[in-house]
């Protein structure tokens, strides 16, 4: 099942999406009978044409966990920076400011020149999640969704950690929807840069797969309905430049794109030198 949010008459809403064109309204939240054993939703009368509404990010996280460096691969192309695997998973957090929706534009900052696409496969909690086994995260999870782990690369490295460089309004783009029926095991990621193929690998290489990351990461906070968990990303990373259409492509879910359009806003380093004196 494909859970969407989307906008209509200026107002969020909630529906399923039925066979790729045909979204039907969901009345109340799509957590409310989550993990009560019917997992059932409750589909409301509003019946409306994909076409016609505009389609949001399809959560809305109170946070969102990142997992750095968890394919072999891609730690290997920043060999020179860090060597080996991990022991336990690398963690990181984006702003819930961050979360952009399908179709939306990524804002390059002025404060970067090098910012990088990062494919990743996204999980969704559908209830509290605190000290979860393993074993039993399934349970936990509503669905998965594409997300692009947008990185300021430049200021990844001069800041020694992630929280700007990953942390700017538009950098964490969510969605087309919630596909509820994934199975995250072993399926194809991949990311498309104005059409052309950048990433391709299996989120099956996974270093540490989402039922450790999940119950790695409830150890440490209470995760809520509708935050969002981040796998981390393969190899084949990149950069984008304004104008750029990025897409993320996973089996099994969906297509995510997004465009990339320079900063509006004119507050650039003359601003901030203009601030110290
Ligand atoms: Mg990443």
């Amino acid at each position: 099942m494909k859970i969407v949010r989307f906008l209509l008459n200026g107002k969020a809403r909630y529906g399923v999406l039925e066979h790729n064109e045909v979204i039907r309204e969901i009345s109340g939240t799509i957590y409310d009978n989550f993990g009560s054993g019917s997992n059932t939703l409750n589909l409301g009368a509003g019946s409306y044409a994909l076409e016609e509404v505009k389609l949001l990010a399809p959560c809305e996280p109170s946070k969102v966990v990142c997992v750095g460096l968890n394919y072999r691969a891609h730690i290997d192309e920043f060999k020179r920076e860090r060597e080996g695997v991990p022991e336990e998973p690398v963690l990181f957090m984006k702003p819930a400011s961050a979360v952009i929706g399908p179709g939306d534009a990524i804002v390059y900052p002025r404060m970067s020149t090098h910012v990088d696409y990062e494919a990743e496969l996204a999980v969704v909690i559908g209830r509290e999640c605190r000290h979860v086994e393993p074993e039993a995260v399934s349970e936990y999870i509503l669905g998965y969704t594409c997300g692009n782990d947008v990185t300021a690369r430049d200021l990844q490295r001069k800041d020694g950690q992630w929280t700007r460089g990953k942390g700017f309004d538009t950098f964490m783009p969510l969605g087309p929807w919630i596909e509820t029926g994934y199975s995250g095991d072993s399926n194809r990621v991949r990311l498309y840069l104005n059409g052309e193929l950048k990433q391709d690998s299996d989120t099956g290489k996974m270093i540490f797969p989402v039922p450790v990351l999940v119950s790695f990461i409830s150890r440490i906070m209470t995760l809520v309905p509708g935050d969002v968990v981040l796998t981390g990303t393969p190899e084949g990373v990149g950069p984008m430049k304004p104008g750029d259409t990025v897409e993320v492509v996973l089996e099994g879910i969906g297509c995510l794109q997004n465009t990339v359009e320079k900063s509006p806003e004119p507050l650039g380093t003359k601003g901030l030198e203009q601030e110290k004196t």
